[in-house]
C-alpha cells in the first residue's frame, strides 16, 4: 500500500497543524507509520484528536524512567525457540510478521528484534513443537501483525495449523481491520474460515470509537458471516481514550458493528511510552464507572500483563 503522507512532518501539514501547536520528532527512533484509512479518520486541525496521539512520535518520547524498560513483559525470555512465545497454559504465540500496517506510539514490542523471530523459515520448526505439545490447544498469530501477511502465506500458515489434531482454535490479534480494513479481507482465506474444523477468533486491537468506520463495519460483517468471534482488545491510553465517555463510546461502537470487548490494558511500561500511563488507581476508577454505565457483557476485562505471571493479571 502506497501511503501519500510519509513523515510525521507531512501528516502535521495534511492536517493544517503547525509546529507553534505541536511539535514531531523528525527521526524518532521508532518510525513513523500510518496507513491513509487511519489517518481519514483524523480530525484535521485538532492537536489533541486521539488517533493523531496514537501516531505521532512527539519529544516526550525521549523521556526516560528506571521503570520504563525495552522488554516490559518478558518476551524475550519466553521464547523456547525463534516466532514462538509460550507463557500460558493450553495456548501459544507465534510471531507470525515481522511488520505492522501502522506504528503506534505506545507498542510495547517497539524494541523487539522481529526481523530475527518473524521470519517463515522458522514456521515449519514451530509447528513441529506445536504438534509435538498435546498440552496446546490454541494457537495464537501476533506479530507484527499477521494481517500483513501476503495471503499466500497466511492461508498456508492456517491451513497447516488446521492439520495439527490437537489444536482446535485459531485466535488472530490484528490491528489491521480497523486501521486498514480494506487490506484484512482476504477473500480466499475466508474461503478457508467457512470450511475449517478450526474455531476461528480474530481480537481486534481498536483503542477509541473514531478508529471504527463504516469500511470497519463492513468487514466485520463478512467475519461474521463466516463464523469468526469477534473480540476487542484496547491499551488505557492517557489522553487518548482515558475518560468514561471515550470507553462508553467504544463498547457502543464495537458492539454496533458486531465485536465484543475483552480485554482493557493496563500500558506495558515500555521505554519511549511513559506519556500514555494512566496510574492503576484512575485506571480502576474509570472501570468501575464503565461497571456502573454499561451491560456486564460490554465492559472489558482491566488487565495488566506482568512478567512471569500465568495469565493477564486483574486490576
Ligand atoms: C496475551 C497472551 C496470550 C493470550 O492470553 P489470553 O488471556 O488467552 O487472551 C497468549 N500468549 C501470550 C504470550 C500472550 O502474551
Ligand atoms: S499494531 Fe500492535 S504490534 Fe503493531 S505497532 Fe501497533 S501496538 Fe505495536
Amino acid at each position: 500500500m502506497s501511503d501519500s503522507v510519509r513523515s510525521s512532518a507531512e501528516l502535521l501539514a495534511h492536517l493544517g497543524l503547525n509546529t507553534h501547536r505541536i511539535t514531531s520528532i523528525r527521526q524518532p527512533a521508532f518510525a513513523y507509520k500510518a496507513p491513509q484509512h487511519f489517518i481519514t479518520r483524523i480530525t484535521p486541525n485538532n492537536p489533541h484528536d486521539p488517533l493523531l496521539k496514537q501516531i505521532l512520535p512527539v519529544p516526550d518520547e525521549l523521556i526516560t524512567a528506571p521503570d520504563f524498560v525495552s522488554d516490559p513483559v518478558g518476551d524475550f525470555q519466553n521464547n523456547p525457540q525463534p516466532s514462538l512465545i509460550h507463557k500460558y497454559h493450553g495456548r501459544v504465540l507465534l510471531i507470525a510478521s515481522p511488520k505492522c500496517d501502522i506504528h503506534c506510539r505506545y507498542c510495547f514490542r517497539r524494541h523487539f528484534p522481529y526481523e530475527a523471530h518473524a521470519n517463515q523459515r522458522h514456521w515449519q520448526a514451530a509447528l513441529q513443537t506445536i504438534a509435538a505439545d498435546n498440552s496446546l490447544h490454541e494457537v495464537i498469530l501476533s506479530g507484527g501483525d499477521p494481517m500483513s501477511l501476503s495471503e499466500a502465506a497466511l492461508l498456508k500458515l492456517s491451513q497447516q495449523i488446521e492439520e495439527i489434531d490437537h489444536i482446535r482454535t485459531l485466535r488472530i490479534h490484528s490491528r489491521t481491520p480497523v486501521v486498514a480494513p480494506q487490506q484484512a479481507a482476504q477473500t480466499q482465506w475466508l474461503e478457508w474460515v467457512k470450511r475449517s474444523r478450526l474455531n476461528l477468533v480474530i481480537v481486534v486491537h481498536c483503542n477509541h470509537a473514531n478508529e471504527l468506520s463504516p469500511e470497519s463495519a463492513h468487514l466485520f460483517q463478512i467475519y461474521r458471516q463466516a463464523n469468526i468471534t469477534l473480540l476487542n482488545q484496547s491499551v488505557l491510553l492517557k489522553a487518548v481514550n482515558d475518560s468514561l465517555e471515550a470507553l462508553n463510546a467504544l463498547s457502543h461502537k464495537l458492539f454496533a458493528q458486531g465485536v465484543l470487548p475483552y480485554y482493557l490494558h493496563q500500558l506495558d511500561k515500555v521505554q519511549g511510552a511513559i506519556h500514555f500511563e494512566v496510574s492503576n488507581q484512575e485506571a480502576l476508577q474509570l472501570h468501575q464507572a464503565l461497571r456502573a454505565s454499561l451491560p456486564g457483557y460490554l465492559v472489558p476485562k482491566l488487565v495488566r500483563e506482568i512478567a512471569g505471571e500465568p495469565y493477564k493479571t486483574p486490576l
